[in-house]
């Protein structure tokens, strides 16, 4: 639902956010500023009150002065500055500001204001479905599970440090299937692979490494359930380990360490599980909720038991499709072949694909001429949870992206073509991606503020003393969350950029560089890359974007008082005050207190100011003035006025 805020509203309506924040109140809305953002409905609602309100008012002003007129009342000796004030004020038609036919235009305004708002949040919520994969239709189907809905396998990711065995791990693994031992082997693979396991089934994503996992992620598309942490025994935590489980962790994806090379003679298991306990791992054995699984990948040593955790910590997902539900993959791998064209192998997430369907797939298309399973034998039909490649795509797409049916070929030629052309806009329109300086600029329009970090330092000791400043800039804020998703030791790598797009966050490097084409990456992705020397400077920067990203506090300010000298009647407006400013300034649109004997006798806003001919937004002292109010009429010589106004108070984070 479309949301403004107060100011903007009150602005449109020709109105003091006051007056506004008053009739919300009535409605139950206390706690409000200024800033604070409603929804359309609590907004026509508070209209339509301050409609009412000004009608009543209105009728009231109109009784007042028909008994007045009635009366005849005698004039009063009147100063020479009030005087003219007041024969200003009867020449010509006096309008107060809050008139319901203000109003009814004002709310006539706001409904169409609102409706360009709907228009334009449709719009958006179009492009985005249009040019990027929706995550909620890559994720698991959510809700009531439908009669029709079927169990399906978990999937895997491996990941961990290069040469620590992954590929083997995965040719193994994927060699442990009795058909596939039957045949000879799985050589040729199509990106996913099947491990059955009795009667279940696990699905492994052939691509490893987290760089491939990310990408997925980045492209909105968060496939795995579970994620393998392979550890070489010998070798034991590198640095792409420790990458790997930071993006594991920033996924939020349950992990199952499998120690391995058990099988060499150097092998230290114990030193292993010493060193993940660095890393926020604790082993089960050891009281920890992480489950370490020691094998030997060469020697298919403990596979089994790998498998059995796996499905272990899978269970608790219970994880089911709808083979009837609209067909929805996602994309893993894709590339062209000589003879078949583009080739993608999707994941099945929901529904059922077969041949002959007509696809959109990012900006590709095309009906289905084959589909082959991950053992590359042909398929008429496959039901969701399972891998499966695709031929008869128009080209080539990008892993993470999402695979929909079409009605037919002209309608999915128009969806792609359209997809090119919003890419293409979306290109030279530069993308709007969280940078430090749209931070300040959002303002006003976000209403979560989060700042998500990637870290990246030349050693641990700089990104230690970084995450703990950024974690006391933090806690002394509510409105605002810093998340440091990320943290990396060595220099920028493309790896990077992909985990601030997976997480809309930006970067920060101390000590670190970016290479020409790691600035590419960033700059194509529109993600916003800070270099520091210096973790003072670091910190300036961002406390400089969180104060941008405060909701301003207004604070009440006396600004002017007033001596009521004279009154003067007047049938258009009812009672004109005729003032001297003693102090400060008096102001049109401020609120406007009235003491008389040291009591408040009313309370509102200062409607009309007038110095001699002239319609005055403000007056300073020592001069003389008119002021009235729709709102009142009982003044009496010698009151009191003061007003005041509301101010933007600098935010500051001392
Ligand atoms: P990746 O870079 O993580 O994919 O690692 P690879 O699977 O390519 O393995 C790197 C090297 O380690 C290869 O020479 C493998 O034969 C070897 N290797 C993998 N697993 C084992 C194992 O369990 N035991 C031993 N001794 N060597 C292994």
């Amino acid at each position: 639902m479309a949301e403004i805020r107060i100011f903007s509203l009150a602005r449109q309506l020709g109105l003091q956010s006051k007056a506004l924040m008053a009739a919300l109140a009535e409605l139950g809305l206390e706690d409000v500023t200024p800033a604070s953002a409603v929804d359309e409905d609590t907004a026509r609602a508070a209209v339509e009150l301050l409609a009412e309100q000004a009608q009543e008012a209105r009728k009231a002003a109109q009784a007042a002065a028909e008994a007045q007129a009635e009366a005849a009342p005698q004039q009063q000796q009147k100063g020479e500055a009030a005087e003219a004030v007041a024969e200003e004020w009867e020449e010509e038609e006096y309008e107060p500001p809050v008139h319901p036919a203000e109003l009814e235009a004002g709310l006539a305004e706001l409904e169409q204001h609102l409706q360009r708002l709907r228009v334009e949040a449709q719009a958006e919520q179009a492009d985005r479905e249009a040019v990027k994969p929706l995550p909620e239709l890559a994720a698991r189907p959510q809700g009531p599970r439908p009669e029709t809905a079927i169990e399906v396998p978990p999937v895997v990711t491996v990941l961990g440090h290069v040469d620590h065995g992954k590929t083997t791990l995965l040719d193994a693994l994927r060699n442990t299937d009795v058909i596939a031992t039957e045949s000879g082997g799985i050589t040729q693979h199509i990106g996913a692979s099947e491990v059955a396991v009795d009667d279940k089934h696990i699905v492994f994503i052939d691509t490893p490494g987290h760089e491939a996992f990310t990408q997925m992620r980045a492209r909105g598309a968060q496939v795995t359930d579970v994620a393998v942490l392979i550890v070489a025994a010998d070798d034991g935590v590198m640095p792409q380990t420790v990458e790997a489980i930071n993006h594991v962790k920033a996924a939020e994806v349950p992990l199952v360490v499998a120690i391995n090379k058990i099988d060499l003679p150097e092998a230290d298991i114990e030193r292993i599980k010493q060193q993940l306990l660095d890393h926020e791992l604790v082993p089960e054995e050891w009281g920890g909720d992480t489950i370490v699984v020691p094998v030997s990948a060469l020697q298919r040593e403990g596979l089994d038991e790998l498998l059995e955790m796996l499905l272990l910590v899978a269970e608790v997902e219970e994880l089911w499709a709808d083979p009837e539900a609209d067909m929805v993959a996602v994309v893993i791998e894709s590339s062209l072949d000589e003879s078949e064209g583009a080739l993608a192998t999707v994941l099945v997430r929901n529904g059922t694909l077969s041949v002959g369907d007509v696809v959109v797939c990012g900006t590709a298309c095309g009906r289905v001429r084959r589909l082959r399973d991950w053992r590359g034998k042909s398929v008429k039909t496959m039901p969701p949870g399972h891998p499966v490649e695709v031929i008869g795509l128009s080209d080539v797409v990008e892993a993470g992206e999402i695979m929909q049916t079409a009605a037919t070929l002209k309608e999915a030629r128009q969806i792609a073509e359209q997809r090119q052309e919003q890419q293409r806009e979306q290109k030279l329109a530069g993308g709007a991606r969280r940078q430090l300086r749209h931070l300040y600029q959002e303002l006003g329009t976000e209403e979560v503020k989060d700042l998500n970090i990637v870290l990246k330092a030349d050693v641990w000791g700089s990104v230690e003393a970084m995450v703990s400043s950024l974690e006391q800039l933090n806690e002394r804020l509510d409105e605002v969350d810093i998340e440091i998703v990320y943290t990396g030791v060595g220099e920028l790598n493309e790896s990077d950029v992909m985990m601030a797009v997976a997480s809309d966050a930006l970067i920060l490097g101390f000590h670190v560089d970016a290479t020409a084409s790691v600035e590419q990456a960033a700059a194509d992705e529109h993600i916003e890359i800070r270099t520091y020397d210096v973790i003072y400077e670091a910190l300036n920067d961002i406390r400089k974007a969180m104060l941008g990203m405060l909701e301003p506090i207004y604070e009440e300010r006396l600004v002017g008082e007033a001596q009521v000298l004279h009154l003067f009647s007047s049938s258009r407006v009812g009672v004109i005050a005729g003032c001297r400013i003693t102090d400060g300034q008096l102001r049109r649109g401020s609120r406007m207190v009235v003491v008389r004997d040291s009591e408040q006798v009313f309370e509102g806003t200062l409607e009309s100011l007038r110095h001699f001919d002239n319609d005055v937004a403000s007056i300073d002292a020592p001069q003389e003035c008119g002021v009235a109010s729709s709102e009142f009429r009982d003044w009496q010589e010698g009151d009191i006025i003061r007003a005041y106004v509301q101010e933007e108070v600098p935010r500051t984070l001392e």
